[in-house]
């Protein structure tokens, strides 16, 4: 699955980066453009099955989607270019060029205030995320 090595790469960073804290990790947020071809459902998933005896263990996932768009080469024209997208523009119908949509990147991680030896034990949320995900295609 996809997500799932995009899950481990991203638990391995964090791992890395919060190894010499001896802090377990509270929280961290994604931003996921919606061209990114991740479905955040799965990766949530696989996010807790990654962390999973790591640092991160109980740690809240938070996806930040990025809505895609683009700028017309004709008219110059800027607009959402929509999922599934459309490449051109609805002015002039000239080429557009895409300026986001494909992030993935982590963009801010909270450290909980006790020691990485007691992860919090809290049942996973409700997905949290902007309302622009049911528009990222599912694969
Ligand atoms: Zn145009």
């Amino acid at each position: 699955m996809h997500e799932l090595s995009i899950a481990v790469a991203v638990v391995e960073q964090v791992e890395e980066a919060v190894r010499d804290r001896g802090r377990a990790v509270a929280s961290l947020t994604l931003r996921i453009g919606e061209l990114a071809g991740v479905v955040p459902e799965a990766l949530e998933f696989s996010f807790g099955l990654a962390a999973e005896g790591t640092a991160l263990a109980g740690a809240r996932l938070l996806i930040e989607t990025v809505e895609a768009r683009g700028r017309c080469e004709g008219c110059g024209r800027e607009a959402a270019t929509g999922m599934p997208p459309v490449l051109w523009c609805a002015g002039c119908g000239a080429p557009l060029t895409l300026l986001g949509g494909r992030e993935l990147e982590i963009v801010r991680l909270t450290l909980a205030e006790g020691p990485a030896e007691e992860p919090r034990s809290a049942p996973p949320g409700p997905p949290v995320r902007d309302e622009e995900a049911s528009h990222v295609p599912h694969r």
